[in-house]
């Protein structure tokens, strides 16, 4: 890893019990507020699919940080994936388990069939929301081509359900 890497990750804040007991939450908004290391952060995360999206999807909340940020250094569009009940026309949505109960997102139709979609999320836990976001680009007729995710908490094994995600960091 680089230096600039190392020091962008070590930005990255490890918060106990939040926002429940038994949660280690991973605070990204140190490295935001450093323009060098979100910089940095962004280039690492586009590079591997550069010229190969036409649209970024940022997932909501904390995706749509680096999405925007994402979309502009690729000279993109952004397609924000909101939690139900957002946006005002959804045309799509998909519904998913959460540990206790269910949560749905949708997006509208700025995704279209055949366009190819850069997804974008902070953090890749169990992969339950990245599943689901690849189902909602898929029912508008998009074409995930990668899936980038700042920070993959291995031991909770969203890889194995997401399938090829690139991640910058790993905890
Ligand atoms: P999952 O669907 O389990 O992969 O959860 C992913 C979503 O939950 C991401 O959008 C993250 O923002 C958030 N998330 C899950 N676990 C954490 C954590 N330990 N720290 C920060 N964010 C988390």
């Amino acid at each position: 890893m680089s230096e600039a890497l190392a020091r962008a990750e070590s930005l990255i804040r490890s918060i106990p019990d939040y926002p429940e007991p038994g949660v280690l939450f991973r605070d990204i908004t140190p490295l935001l507020a450093d323009a060098s290391a979100l910089r940095t952060v962004i280039h690492a995360m586009i590079a591997p699919f550069e010229g190969s999206f036409d649209v970024v999807a940022g997932v909501e909340a904390r995706g749509f940080l680096l999405a925007g940020a994402v979309a502009m250094e690729a000279g993109v569009g952004l397609v924000p994936i909101r939690k139900a009940g957002k946006l005002p026309l959804p045309a799509a949505s998909v519904t998913y388990d959460l540990e206790y109960g269910t949560a749905t997102i949708e997006a509208h139709d700025d995704i279209t069939p055949g366009t190819r979609v850069l997804l974008v999320d902070d953090v890749l836990a169990t992969g339950g929301t990245l599943v689901a976001a690849h189902e909602l680009v898929g029912a508008l007729g998009g074409v995930v081509v990668g899936t980038a995710v700042l920070m993959e908490l291995t031991a909770l094994g969203g890889r194995d359900v997401v399938g090829d995600v690139h991640t910058v960091f790993t905890a």
